[in-house]
């Protein structure tokens, strides 16, 4: 069984700061927050980039993007909000555990973009 830093994460073995959980996903903040309240989107089971996801994986994946987005919206009140995910290093993947990133916007110079 693979364990990667975001496996140990999902399993508790690694602290992060929770902002949604269910079934089949897991989202927590950033380590390295781009913007206030940056998150990151992860399925429980490990499948290093987009191309490994099965469709079940996917929709249950995709299900969970606007439950998050608008737990961010609500708790932090941004102007607009950047959903991405890079996969491959060459894209800036540097986790191999197939995560989007959720990073809330609130105007220019707000460190990202
Ligand atoms: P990637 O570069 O693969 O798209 O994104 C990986 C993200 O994982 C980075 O933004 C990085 O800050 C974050 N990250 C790496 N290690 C940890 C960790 O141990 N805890 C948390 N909360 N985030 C992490
Ligand atoms: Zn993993």
């Amino acid at each position: 069984m693979k364990m990667c830093i975001f496996c140990k994460i999902i399993n508790g073995e690694i602290p992060s700061a929770k902002v949604y959980e269910n079934e089949h996903v897991y989202a927590f903040l950033d380590i390295s927050q781009v913007t206030k309240g940056h998150t990151l989107i992860v399925p429980k089971i490990h499948k290093e980039n987009v191309y490994e996801l099965t469709p079940e994986i996917a929709r249950n994946f995709f299900e969970s993007v606007p439950v998050v987005a608008n737990a961010l919206k609500a708790a932090f009140q941004p102007v607009g909000l950047n959903v991405l995910n890079n996969n491959g290093e060459i894209a800036g993947q540097s986790v191999f555990h197939y995560h989007m990133h959720l990073i809330p916007r609130y105007g220019k110079g707000d460190g990202f973009g």
